[in-house]
């Protein structure tokens, strides 16, 4: 199975991480249960966030019934290799002691207050006192990356707790591939989380390879597009068939773990046949497919354009119930203003019909009540 180093941070993990997302929607047992099972197959990356509601502490609990460590000591002398070098076999082992995990979170802050709260809730959630990565969450413009690295921003807190030892490395997460580019040209982020999927294959060509040679972790998410994908098979193989960096899939279950952990063990390329079926269903998603950009912003009614037409998989990741107590509810309702006065349509590049697709998410969204 092969290994990655992240980049600059020396951790040397797995090319398969575990997703903290799906865990939210199933009872906190059956959460942990998940978790732990992971943790025993060999998963050694796990990546969590502030804002998956229960997700830090459920993993938090998983760790400590695992046995595993999370902590500082084994990064000692491992940040020798350049990002994307993999050695061809996993390394031995430890001969004795327990085997360590990399945790990973994020806060979706702004300021260095704001993020300072974050991260110790955090902490306290996933009842650890040191995580190794921890993110500013989806700075979806520039605007907001401006204002992440502004004196008093959330970068300057995560410098702090680094320096007392709270952190390890500081990181950033976008679904926008020109404010990745900025953070890599800045030179400021040890790790960057990217969508990577069949379906939005574009970080191939532009900031992976980037990332690759500024030395740079690169942490896929969304392989299976946010669960639009069914085929959780071929969705894994292509996003593994990029080499350098670590895949996060998340799953509620163990046998979804193992049906994961099982292809990523296999490690075989995708066969002509699976290249072919991409094909076809990059064909049929590419007129409905919301790849969560924002250029369509800004709607004169103030519509969260992509929260709407992702509410599918919105409901399919956190459950009926959970999404209407999120902070998402508010914006799906904003939909029902929409005067489909087609402004947004002309700005988004994949040219999709949004106010018809708006218009069918809330249907389906209704039928599902
Ligand atoms: S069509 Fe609807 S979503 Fe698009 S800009 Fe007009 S009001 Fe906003
Ligand atoms: S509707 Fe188009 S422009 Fe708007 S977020 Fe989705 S893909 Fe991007």
């Amino acid at each position: 199975m092969q290994r990655v180093v992240l980049g600059r941070t020396g951790l040397e993990v797995y090319r398969l991480g575990f997703g903290g997302i799906p865990i939210q929607r199933v009872s906190e047992e059956q959460a942990v249960e998940t978790v732990r099972h992971a943790l025993e197959a060999g998963v050694d990356f796990i990546d969590t966030a502030r804002g998956y509601t229960t997700s830090e502490r459920r993993i938090g609990l998983a760790l400590k019934q695992a046995g595993v460590v999370v902590g500082p000591a084994a990064d000692k002398g491992a940040a020798t290799e350049p990002a994307g070098e993999e050695p061809a076999t996993a390394p031995p082992r430890p001969p004795s002691g327990p085997r360590r995990v990399v945790v990973a979170s994020k806060s979706p802050a702004r300021t260095a207050a704001a993020m300072r709260t974050d991260l110790e809730t955090s902490l306290r959630e996933l009842d650890l006192d040191y995580l190794d990565v921890y993110k500013c969450h989806f700075v979806a413009t520039m605007a907001d990356y401006e204002q992440v690295i502004a004196p008093g921003g959330a970068l300057e807190a995560l410098e702090e707790a680094r320096a007392e030892g709270l952190i390890g490395h500081v990181g950033i997460t976008s679904h926008r591939l020109e404010v990745l580019e900025r953070a890599l040209d800045d030179g400021l982020f040890d790790v960057i989380m990217v969508c990577f999927s069949f379906l939005e294959p574009q970080a191939r060509e532009t900031v992976i390879p980037e990332a690759r040679a500024r030395n740079v972790g690169v942490l896929a998410m969304k392989p299976f597009s946010g669960g639009v994908i069914d085929d959780a098979r071929l969705a894994l193989k292509y996003a593994l068939s990029e080499p350098g960096v670590v895949v996060l899939a998340g799953v509620e279950y163990p046998h979804l773990f193992d049906e994961n952990w099982r292809v990523f063990q296999e490690g075989s390329p995708l066969t002509p046949e699976e290249r072919l079926r991409l094909t076809e269903i990059r064909q049929t998603f590419a007129k409905v497919f919301c790849r969560r950009c924002d250029y369509c912003q800004p709607c004169p009614q103030g519509v969260p354009i992509q929260t709407v037409l992702g509410v599918r998989q919105l409901v399919k990741r956190m459950g009926k119930e959970v999404l209407r107590e999120s902070p998402f509810w508010p914006g799906i309702q904003k939909g029902h203003e929409c005067t489909e006065c087609e402004e947004c349509m002309s700005r988004c590049p994949y040219e999709l019909p949004i106010p018809d697709l708006i218009r069918e998410n809330l249907r389906w969204l209704d039928e599902e009540e």
